[in-house]
């Protein structure tokens, strides 16, 4: 079932007229002629039956979606600033594993750096990949994209639990011992790393080092399987002890 998000509120019973773009993607691409579609307008889903209106694409909105697609606690990623297409797949996937906010930063290892002439045209991509992926995942939030960051201002997106991905942490850190939070920050490091400085400064604004096991992963891979293991753990930590 294709999703689309909308700015518009939405009611059972309305007829929702597709922006060009929408209207475009489902009615010449995908060639929709009264196809159930989900509609979501901030943080609700809908079910509306989707059709051509003449030169327009319409929906009726049928009735709410009850299911939520989001994790049961907020999620943080604050990522160095990596590869274009690498950074691109960390942020396509940080979506489908419900991370609600990305936070991209700069830092002293970064071999990427952040140049203000292409500030909004990055940003641009960056949200309609987020987009995308949350439509294609069916979530009914979009990740919040915050602007690219200094690694001092790392400070200002602190969570219940604060977590810091690096490779000399000691074993006996591995992420999983963490206490069960009411929300998440995960910093992941450049390709480059983080300096023995900023771990240390890491852990002064309260981020506290964690490994994600013995080998050394690529940086999307961190960022990737961090996000995967917390989200799938704190799935099943709110989920009720006999299971359901
Ligand atoms: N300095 C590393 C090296 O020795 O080649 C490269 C850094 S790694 C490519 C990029 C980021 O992924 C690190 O800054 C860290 O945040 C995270 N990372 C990679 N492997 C990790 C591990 N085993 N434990 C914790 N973090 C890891």
């Amino acid at each position: 079932m294709q999703q689309y998000f909308t700015d518009v509120p939405l009611e059972p019973g309305m007829e929702y007229v597709f922006p060009k773009a929408q209207a475009h993607h489902a009615g010449t691409v995908l060639r929709m002629n009264h196809e159930t579609i989900r509609l979501v307008h901030d943080g609700i889903g809908y079910f509306a039956d989707a059709y051509p209106k003449g030169k327009e694409f319409a929906a009726r909105v049928l009735a709410i979606d009850p299911r939520t697609n989001e994790l049961p606690f907020p999620i943080t990623l604050a990522q160095a600033l990596i590869r274009r297409e690498k950074m691109e797949l960390i942020l396509q996937k940080a979506a489908e594993l419900g991370v609600t906010r990305i936070v991209p930063f700069e830092s002293s290892r970064c071999v990427v750096h952040a140049r203000s002439e292409k500030a909004d045209r990055q940003r641009e991509r960056w949200s309609s990949i987020l987009q995308e992926a949350a439509e294609q995942c069916k979530r009914n939030r979009i990740p919040a994209l915050e602007s690219i960051c200094t690694f001092g201002q790392l400070s200002g997106y602190i969570s219940d639990l604060n977590l810091a991905a690096y490779e000399k942490a000691g074993e006996d850190s591995p992420l999983l011992q963490a206490l069960r939070p009411s929300s998440i920050t995960i910093v992941i490091g450049p390709e480059g790393g983080f300096s023995e400085e900023e771990n240390a400064a890491l852990n002064e604004m309260g981020f506290c080092s964690v490994s994600l096991g013995s080998r050394i992963l690529r940086a999307e891979t961190a960022a990737i399987s961090a996000c995967a293991l917390i989200g799938g753990y704190l799935e099943l930590c709110d989920r009720d002890p006999q299971g359901k």
